[in-house]
C-alpha cells in the first residue's frame, strides 16, 4: 500500500486515460472507473481528426493554437496512433474570397503552417478533388486512432502503479461532512485483466480526490454529488466509406456548416458531421437525413464519394460545456474549448473537480491542466512528463523499419503491423512461436496481434476489435468474426467463445444498418447468412437445451417430419432447416 495520495478517475475516454497516466507518472496511487470499456463514450465514436488548428483559426483562436501545439507533442509521443496526412481547406466557386483570405490569416496568427495551393496543385495531391475547385490551403491535418491513443494512455499508466476499472459504473458520489470522499461503483460482466467484480456487485472506492472526467455524462455526475454540471451534448454523425478516396483530410473552406469534412481513416474514409443538441447523450435519434446529407454534400468536393460503397454509419456526442454566462442557442456556438470546474470554489464541495469539453487532439493538455491542479490541492510538488516521454509503442519508426527488414517483414502486413504496434512490434510479432495467419484480411491483422489483444483485454471480442482493427473494414466482420473467436479456444471454453463472437456480431451489426443498399445491402446478406445460415448462430443447436430434430433435414421439401420421439413436430422442413431444426415453426430466422 502507498503513501501516495489517491485519486479517483471516472470515465475511460481519452480525457480520463490521459489523467490516469499523468498523474501515475507523478507518483500518485490513481484509480480509473469506467462503465463500458475503454472508449465507450465519445472517444469511440469521432472522426480521427488530429486538428491542426486550422479549422478553428478564425472561429476560436485559443482552440487553435492548442491544436497545433498538441499536434506537434502527439506527433512526437503517438507516433504509432497519428497518420500524418496533411489537410486542405478547399474553395469552391460559392465560398468567398474573403473567408479564405480570413482562414490563412488566423492559420499564420496561430502559428499553424499555411500554404496556399492552385487548384491544380491541390489536384496534384488529391486527384478526385471536384474540377470546379479553386484553390487550396494546406494545413498538418492528420488522422490519429482513438482507440490505440487510449489503450497506449492506459496501459502506461497500470505500468506505473495505476487501477484501471472498466465495466464499473458510477451509481453514488459519496459525500461526507460536505466533501466527497468516493464513489460507489456497480460492477458488470465482463471478461479481462481489467475486469474486477462481480455482475451487479456494488464497491465503495474511497479517494483524497475524484476527477470527474465523464464527458458528456458530466452532468449525470454531478447531480449525484448534488452540483451543477451544465453540459450540452450535440450529436454529430459519420458515415464510413468502403476505401479511402481521398488521402488527405479534406476540409470545406466555409464557415461552420454540416459536411464539411472527410477524414481519410486506416483503409477507409469518414464523411462528416452534423450538430444538433440532444437531452440524453445514450438516447438520441439517429436520422437518415443525416447520411444522406453527408454524401450529397460532400460529394461537391469530392465527386467520385457519390458513386462510392458506404460500409457503416454511427453518431458522437460532444460533451459541450458552456459557462452559466452565456447561453446560446445554437450548439454550433459553442466553445471548443475546455473548462476545469474546481467544485470546492465553485460550489463549496471540496474533493471533487470536473473536466468538460475540449476535444481528442487536446486530451493530454486537459490531463496536463487538471493534475496540475488536483496535485497544488494535494500539496504534491511533481512535474508533468507526458509531453516528453513517449507512449507505449511509440518510438522512432525508422528504428521498426530496420527492424523489419531484419525479420523480412516487408509485406503490406508487416507494414500495418509495425504501424500500429510501433516499438512493441518486435515483442509481439518477433516473439510469436508458430504460424502467424492473416485473421482479418481487410485491415491485415495476424494472429500475432489478436493473441497480444486477448493477452491484454481478455475474451470480451470486442476489446479485441478495437486494439487491432480487425473486423473494421470493407467487410464488416464477415470473413473475420469467427475466426477471431476460433483464437479463444483452448484458452477460453466453447460457451465464452461462442458468446463473445455472438456479442461482436451484434455490435458490427449496429451501424451497418443505416448502410443498407445497393452493394452494401449484399454484403450485409452475405454475413448475415454466413452468421445465421452456414454458422448455425441465429439458433445454434449446441447452445439449446432442447433435443435436436436432426430427421427434419433430410425429410425434403413440404413434408411433416417426426421427431425422435414419435411426434409430430407440425413444422415443415423448409423452416426447420432455416432455423437450424432446433425449433417448431417458431420465427427464428426473422
Ligand atoms: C461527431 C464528433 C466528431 C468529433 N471529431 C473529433 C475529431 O475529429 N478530432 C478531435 O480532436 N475531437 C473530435 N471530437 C471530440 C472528441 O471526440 C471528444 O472531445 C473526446 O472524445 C471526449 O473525450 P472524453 O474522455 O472527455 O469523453 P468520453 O470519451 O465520452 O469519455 C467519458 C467516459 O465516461 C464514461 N462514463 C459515463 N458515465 C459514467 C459512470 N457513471 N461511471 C463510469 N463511467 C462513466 C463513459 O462511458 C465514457 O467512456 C468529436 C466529437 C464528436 C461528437
Amino acid at each position: 500500500m502507498s503513501n501516495a495520495p489517491s485519486v479517483l478517475v471516472i470515465g475511460g475516454g481519452s480525457t480520463g486515460c490521459g489523467i490516469v497516466r499523468d498523474l501515475a507518472m507523478r507518483g500518485l496511487d490513481v484509480t480509473l472507473v469506467e462503465k463500458g470499456n475503454l472508449t465507450h463514450g465519445t472517444t469511440g465514436r469521432m472522426h480521427g481528426l488530429l486538428h491542426s488548428g486550422g479549422r478553428y483559426a478564425v472561429s476560436d483562436q485559443s482552440s487553435a493554437r492548442e491544436c497545433i501545439a498538441e499536434n506537434r507533442v502527439l506527433r512526437r509521443i503517438a507516433t504509432h496512433c497519428v497518420e500524418m496526412t496533411g489537410g486542405l481547406f478547399v474553395q469552391r466557386p460559392e465560398d468567398t474570397d474573403e473567408y479564405f483570405e480570413r482562414k490563412l490569416e488566423g492559420c499564420r496568427e496561430c502559428g499553424i503552417p499555411a500554404e496556399v495551393l492552385s487548384a491544380e496543385e491541390a489536384r496534384e495531391i488529391e486527384p478526385h478533388l471536384a474540377a470546379d475547385i479553386e484553390r487550396a490551403i494546406r494545413v498538418p491535418d492528420g488522422a490519429v486512432d482513438p482507440f490505440r491513443l487510449c489503450v497506449a494512455n492506459a496501459a502506461d499508466a497500470v505500468d506505473h502503479g495505476a487501477r484501471v476499472e472498466t465495466h464499473a459504473e458510477v451509481t453514488d458520489v459519496l459525500v461526507e461532512d460536505g466533501e466527497v470522499v468516493g464513489v460507489e461503483v456497480e460492477h458488470a460482466a465482463g471478461e479481462g485483466p481489467f475486469v474486477h467484480g462481480e455482475a451487479g456487485e456494488r464497491e465503495e472506492i474511497y479517494a483524497d480526490h475524484v476527477i470527474n472526467a465523464t464527458g458528456a455524462w458530466a452532468g449525470q455526475i454531478g447531480e449525484m454529488a448534488g452540483v451543477d454540471v451544465a453540459v450540452r451534448p450535440s450529436k454529430g454523425v459519420m458515415t464510413i466509406m468502403n476505401v479511402r478516396q481521398v488521402d488527405t483530410v479534406i476540409n470545406r473552406c466555409k464557415p461552420k456548416g454540416d459536411a464539411d469534412i472527410v477524414v481519410p481513416h486506416e483503409t477507409t474514409c469518414i464523411l462528416g458531421t452534423t450538430d444538433v443538441e440532444v437531452d440524453d447523450p445514450e438516447d438520441y435519434p439517429e436520422e437518415g437525413w443525416e447520411v444522406d446529407l453527408m454524401i450529397d454534400t460532400l460529394s461537391e468536393l469530392v465527386p467520385m464519394l457519390s458513386e462510392a460503397r458506404t460500409i457503416r454509419s454511427f453518431w458522437g456526442v460532444r460533451p459541450l460545456y458552456e459557462p452559466p454566462e452565456v447561453g446560446s442557442d445554437d450548439p454550433t456556438d459553442i466553445t471548443r474549448d475546455f473548462f476545469l470546474l474546481d467544485h470546492d470554489d465553485r460550489d463549496d464541495l471540496p474533493g471533487l473537480t470536473s473536466i468538460v469539453g475540449g476535444k481528442l487532439t487536446t486530451y493530454r493538455l486537459m490531463a496536463e491542466r487538471i493534475a496540475d491542479h488536483v496535485c497544488d490541492r494535494l500539496g504534491v510538488d511533481a512535474e508533468c512528463r507526458t509531453a516528453e516521454e513517449p507512449l507505449p509503442g511509440s518510438e522512432d519508426f525508422s528504428v521498426l523499419r530496420d527492424w523489419m527488414d531484419e525479420f523480412g517483414l516487408r509485406s503490406p502486413v508487416g507494414r500495418r503491423s509495425a504501424e500500429r504496434l510501433g516499438s512493441r512490434i518486435d515483442e509481439v510479432i518477433g516473439e510469436w512461436d508458430g504460424p502467424n495467419p492473416t485473421v482479418c484480411e481487410c485491415e491485415a491483422v495476424t494472429r500475432a496481434e489478436i493473441h497480444d489483444a486477448i493477452d491484454g483485454a481478455g475474451s470480451e471480442l470486442n476489446a479485441v476489435r478495437l486494439r487491432t482493427r480487425a473486423s473494421m473494414g470493407n467487410c464488416q466482420g464477415a470473413f473475420c468474426c469467427h475466426r477471431m473467436a476460433n483464437e479463444l479456444v483452448p484458452e477460453y471454453d466453447e460457451a465464452v467463445a461462442r458468446d463473445a463472437l455472438d456479442d461482436l456480431y451484434q455490435e458490427r451489426w449496429t451501424g451497418e444498418r443505416h448502410a443498407l443498399w445497393g452493394q452494401q445491402l449484399s454484403q450485409a446478406m452475405l454475413k448475415h447468412l454466413l452468421h445465421a445460415t452456414t454458422m448455425n448462430r441465429d439458433a445454434d443447436p449446441a447452445a439449446s437445451d432442447e433435443p435436436v430434430d436432426f430427421g427434419a433435414f433430410d425429410a425434403g421439401p413440404g413434408t411433416v417430419s417426426t421427431a425422435d420421439d414419435g411426434r409430430e413436430s407440425g413444422v415443415t422442413t423448409d423452416d426447420a432447416v432455416a432455423d437450424g431444426g432446433t425449433s417448431g415453426g417458431s420465427d427464428a430466422d426473422s
